[in-house]
């Protein structure tokens, strides 16, 4: 264990220097350096998102090697560097084992911790990102990681203030009547037949009403339930159209990972999300 004793550095003239620091992190990535050292993306509690080196980490023979694997929750010990802080310890809190299971948890894992990446900034922490995060990688493990991950794609856009209106036409602001209704990310939300039929400028997309629902109690429900949410293919379908266009008008941003996992379904029409 990393006790509070391993943050204080005594300088030579009997000082009390601090530049070690410990938080706890979900390692989002780790890009190679080197021969044998690793950048890594973390997400941490007390500082939000940090990239710290972690030298040696490469070699046979380190031990950090099995705490900064990416899907992982560690307890760091970190050096506050002049141009890049590093790990000096790292201790292992929970890996996700069920993930490594199926093709399909894996995906979707790395695609939620990809977004948290590309939808935060470095220094800022947010506590309930990265508890919803943890939950639903446990969740991936054992639910439709599908629908998982876009429960937790809606839950990180409402974090960063970009909830979709769901109880009203955007437009007219009237109720949502109807089989069919039109997503509209510039506009924020869903908008009704009638204002659908108006020209938009924005990239809009036409789903049916039960995509909306499914989106509602997705949002409601907590991450552990979502098992018991029935989704056809068609909503499926639809929930990945409006979540893409919503992340990248809001976020700015194109989720390679999700581009890589419709590659997939659409190179092998054989795929099953459940393998
Ligand atoms: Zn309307």
């Amino acid at each position: 264990m990393l006790s509070e004793r391993d943050i204080r550095v005594h300088s030579g003239s009997g000082g009390l220097i601090v530049n070690l620091y410990k938080t706890d992190a979900l390692v989002l990535r780790n890009l190679n350096r080197g021969e044998t050292d690793q950048l890594l993306v973390l997400f941490s509690l007390e500082y939000g998102k940090l990239k710290v080196m972690a030298h040696g980490s490469r070699k046979i023979t380190s031990r950090k090697r099995g705490a900064i694997q990416p899907l992982t929750l560690t307890r760091f010990l970190i050096h506050k560097g002049r141009y890049m802080d590093s790990v000096r310890q790292c201790e292992e809190l929970e890996s996700f084992p069920d993930l490594f299971l199926k093709m399909d948890r894996i995906c979707y894992a790395t695609y939620a911790a990809e977004l948290v990446e590309n939808s935060t900034v470095e220094g800022e922490a947010n506590h309930i990102l990265l508890a919803v995060l943890v939950e639903t990688l446990r969740q991936l493990g054992k639910g439709d990681p599908e629908i998982v991950a876009r429960a937790f794609a809606l839950k990180l856009v409402t974090l960063a203030g970009y909830k979709p209106v769901l109880n009203l036409c955007v437009k007219c602001r009237r109720n949502l009547d109807g089989k069919m209704l039109t997503f509209s990310p510039l506009a924020g939300g869903f908008m009704c037949a009638e204002c659908s039929r108006e020209k938009s400028e924005d990239q809009t997309f036409s789903c049916h009403r039960g995509t909306l629902e499914t989106i509602k109690l997705m949002l409601a429900w907590e991450l552990s339930k979502l098992g018991q949410l029935k989704v056809d293919a068609e909503t499926r379908t639809e929930l990945y159209y409006v979540l893409k266009l919503h992340l990248e008008y809001h976020l700015g941003y194109r989720c390679a990972t999700e581009m890589f996992i419709e590659k997939l379904k659409n190179r092998n029409s054989s795929y099953n999300p459940k393998l």
